[in-house]
């Protein structure tokens, strides 16, 4: 390793991508410091403070009003618990800490040299931290590195409108006091979808405003409009078409005005709608670092931008902001720059079968092309299809429906679509993304035994095609 640079590699960020990145660098024995302006506090980044990991526990608590509510079909009696918010606040504030400290010990115990500061560019190796003296004054500090990794993630983006002063973001919303007895969320993406079906779960009274004619645009149309289906009959208002005009503040609550004149009243507005790259004031542009018309960081194949000591992952290059690819990518560039692990293969990273949930309520679990997508690549496909009522529904007294599909290329007999809704999707479709990076085809799912009584077996057991 070189001594001329203070570090191997200076990491900027220390969430998904950048942890694991500094954290792997270091035990490759390179010089690793990491740079977090949240500190302490923000190690883990947006999925640990303010993504999957509290909106996946706030998601399991909202499953259990139904499960309350389907017990009794079970034989349970008695009268449904009352739900406190502020417990579920302390709880998941106190595991977030938790991990917080996990991340830090995980990169301390790596050898890496974590700093608690704002970070940004001074040169092509040259990194300037703005840090806070003993005295609690501003301090400056700066460092060299052979290699700087940027990892510096998204943050919620508003567009502009009258009323935007009154919203919150999905930020805000893990905290939010009170509890909002009436919640209108905008947007129709994965984050509006999954808070409306969340806080619906939790009892607020929710409204999803999406300004197309239907949500969670991209993913396969059938499965868009069944979950939309499921989540309507579970209890969200949902309006489509439903751009909003303006937001004003009234005593009975916030006033949300819609294209066509419909008015909602709210307690909170959410906004979820997408996300921009965080690169402000890092001094990208001094350094002469490309960037794309949102300011995501453009990098090549390598993930290396067009200084070539300079590399970036995960959201702030805008591309899958999901964050097992964060960490892929991060691996990829590890690899490359410091080698393997011992008796390993250089990692790469594909984003062809990149598997996805949705945890809205029911979930959606999917892999692969659509089959609008799968139609427009291969030409010809056939489709599988299956709906049905969960067994654990047949005594619940629950009307929920779970819809699975399977998108083959007839050329070839791949399966190259593989979409369901319902109960566990994400737990469900994990395992057959192996099979689909694999290659598997129609024939070795139709070959593969099912695992009896549950909703998973339904994949290998659809022998006859809807629609070619
Ligand atoms: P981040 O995790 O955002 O980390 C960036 C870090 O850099 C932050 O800690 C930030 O404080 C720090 N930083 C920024 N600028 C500087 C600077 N100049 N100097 C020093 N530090 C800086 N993905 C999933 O796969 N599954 C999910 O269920 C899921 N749920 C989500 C739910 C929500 C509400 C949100 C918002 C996101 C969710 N995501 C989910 C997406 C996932 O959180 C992101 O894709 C992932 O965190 C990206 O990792 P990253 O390393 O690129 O950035
Ligand atoms: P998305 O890009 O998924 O969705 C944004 C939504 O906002 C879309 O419905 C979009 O509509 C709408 N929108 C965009 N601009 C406007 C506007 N000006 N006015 C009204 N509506 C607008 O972003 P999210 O914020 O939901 O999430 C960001 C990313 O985080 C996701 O893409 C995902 O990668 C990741 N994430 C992953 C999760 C998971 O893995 N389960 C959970 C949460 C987030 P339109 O479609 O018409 O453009």
């Amino acid at each position: 390793m070189t001594t001329t640079f203070d570090f191997d590699l200076f990491v900027i960020g220390g969430g998904s991508g950048g942890v694991r990145a500094a954290r792997m660098a270091a035990q490759r024995g390179a010089r690793v410091a990491l740079a977090e302006v949240l500190g302490t506090d923000g190690l883990g980044g947006t999925c640990v403070n303010v993504g999957c990991i509290p909106k996946k526990l706030y998601s399991y608590a909202a499953h259990y009003a139904e499960s309350f509510d389907e017990s009794h079909g079970f034989g349970w009696e008695g009268e449904k618990p009352t739900f406190n918010w502020a417990t579920l606040k302390a709880n998941r504030a106190k595991e977030i800490t938790r991990l917080n400290g996990v991340y830090g010990n995980l990169l301390r115990g790596s050898g890496v040299t974590v700093f608690d500061a704002f970070a940004s560019l001074t040169g092509a190796h040259g990194i300037a931290l703005a840090t806070l003296n003993a005295d609690g004054s501003p301090g400056h500090q700066e460092f060299s590195a052979k290699h700087i990794l940027i990892a510096t993630g998204g943050t919620p983006h508003v567009p502009h409108f009258v009323g935007r002063e009154h919203v919150i973001v999905s930020d805000d919303i893990f905290d939010l006091e009170p509890f909002p007895k009436r919640l209108v969320v905008v947007g129709g993406g994965y984050i509006a979808s999954e808070f409306a079906s969340i806080f619906n779960g939790l009892g607020a009274k929710v409204t999803q405003l999406y300004r197309g004619e239907q949500i969670l645009r991209g993913f396969d149309d059938e499965i868009r409009h069944f979950v939309a289906a499921e989540m309507v009959k579970a209890g969200v208002d949902l309006h489509l078409n439903a751009g909003v005009v303006d937001i004003r503040k009234t005593d009975d609550g916030l006033r949300v005005e819609c294209e066509g004149g419909a008015l909602v009243m709210a307690d909170a507005v959410l906004y979820a709608t997408g996300r921009v790259p965080n690169v402000k004031d890092m001094g990208l542009e001094a350094v002469g670092v490309a960037q794309g018309a949102q300011g995501e960081i453009v990098v090549n194949e390598r993930y290396q931008t067009n200084v070539p000591s300079i590399f970036a992952v995960g959201d702030v290059t805008n591309r899958v902001q999901l964050t097992p690819v964060a960490l892929g990518e991060a691996m990829v560039v590890v690899d490359q720059l410091f080698g393997p692990a011992a008796g390993k293969a250089p990692r790469n990273m594909g984003y062809e079968f990149i598997p996805t949930a949705v945890f809205t309520h029911p979930s959606i679990g999917t892999v692969g092309y659509s089959e609008q997508a799968a139609r427009e690549k291969f030409g010809t496909v056939t489709v599988f299809r299956s709906e049905f009522k969960a067994l654990k529904h047949t005594l619940s007294g629950s009307t929920e429906r779970t819809l699975m599909k399977l998108v083959v290329d007839a050329a070839s007999d791949r399966v190259v679509g593989l979409h369901m809704v319902g109960a566990e999707a994400g737990e469900i479709v994990q395992g057959f993304a192996v099979a689909m990076k694999a290659g598997a085809t129609k024939a070795v799912f139709d070959s593969t035994i099912g695992i009896h009584p549950t909703a998973a077996e339904e994949f290998v057991t659809m022998r006859d095609p809807v629609k070619a």
